[in-house]
């Protein structure tokens, strides 16, 4: 028995979330922007993994893993709550004696709020796949600078129904460190190359200029520069919207931002540079159900040698 392979011809962000689950390949578990994913939706996911993989084989980088949770103090170091304060994931636990559990425990039952039972811990929830390399980096680095590979999972506090905008998702993070030339030169041949890996997809790739949510009125001035001096470019795909397409991808320069922070210097003394870039992988492998249809088996044969070669 073959099951058809149905292809969404319109954008339309809920019959796309609604034929992912009628597919069984994400599975609602009644939060908006948090779903389970099946084994054919994790299947493609390691096989894109994979095919990253292949593009960077030859560049020498170094494998890390982390856990889905970062040293609080790094959050706060980086400024990232300055910017996005309504993205960050804090951890709270309990704190308290037996009278507080007890007080925990009728509020729970009762339906009644308990956040004031908890206290905030030391870590919270990765809000950007590579923020825990960068205290690994303190010091000097090597004259031909540091790259590294890793696969996180990242979360965003920004609820939505809409399949794409998920509150825990999986992104395939390279990052360089050297001179400000070495990172821009490493940047762009990226930005070529992951518009280069997801054609080869049959993806209609398109690479723009980006700006983070910078959260507020002064967010705005920080989106203005961050675009002015193209800091930021996405890799873009029609996945819920053609007007608005997705980014799949996107490839973010610091500056000095990390290197001031962290005190990461060149062997010249001066402070280092890094850039960084990501591969949404959930995204990438929702492009590819949008594109191709929700049954893999069925998708077109060049397609099928690039993930499964
Ligand atoms: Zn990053």
């Amino acid at each position: 028995m073959t099951s058809s392979n149905t292809r969404l011809d319109d954008f339309d962000p809920a019959k796309f979330h609604d034929e992912l689950v009628r597919h069984k390949l994400i599975i609602p578990v009644g939060v908006p922007g948090a779903f389970g994913r099946n084994h054919v939706f994790e299947d493609v996911l390691a096989r894109f993994d994979d095919a990253v993989t292949r593009v960077a084989r030859d560049d020498g980088a170094e494998k890390m893993l982390f856990p889905p949770i970062l040293n609080r103090k790094v959050l706060q170091d980086s400024e990232f709550l300055d910017s996005f304060p309504q993205l960050a994931g804090t951890v709270f636990s309990f704190f308290g004696t037996e009278a507080h559990h007890l007080e925990l425990q009728s509020c729970l039952h009762e339906d009644k709020p308990w956040a004031h039972l908890q206290g905030m811990t030391d870590v919270v929830l990765i809000p950007a796949a590579c923020y825990p390399v960068y205290p690994s980096f303190t010091g000097v680095v090597p004259a031909d600078g540091r790259l590294v590979d890793m696969q996180n999972w990242v979360f965003r506090h920004e609820p939505s129904p809409e399949p794409t905008r998920m509150q825990a998702f999986r992104v395939r993070e390279f990052v360089r460190v050297g001179t400000p030339d070495m990172v821009v030169t490493w940047r762009d041949m990226w930005l070529q190359r992951g518009v280069d890996l997801l054609r080869a997809l049959e993806l209609p790739a398109q690479a723009d200029v980006a700006t983070d949510p910078f959260f507020g009125r002064g967010g705005r001035m920080l989106a203005k520069g961050q675009k002015d001096q193209k800091l930021k470019f996405e890799v873009l795909i029609p996945v819920i919207s053609r007007e608005k397409p997705t980014a799949v991808c996107s490839f973010n320069y610091h500056q000095d931002h990390f290197g001031k922070i962290f005190g990461i210097k060149l062997p010249s003394g001066e402070v280092a540079h890094t850039a960084c870039l990501g591969f949404g992988l959930e995204r990438v492998v929702m492009a590819l159900f949008k594109t191709h249809g929700f049954v893999p088996s069925q998708w077109p044969k060049t397609v099928r040698e690039q993930l499964w070669p």
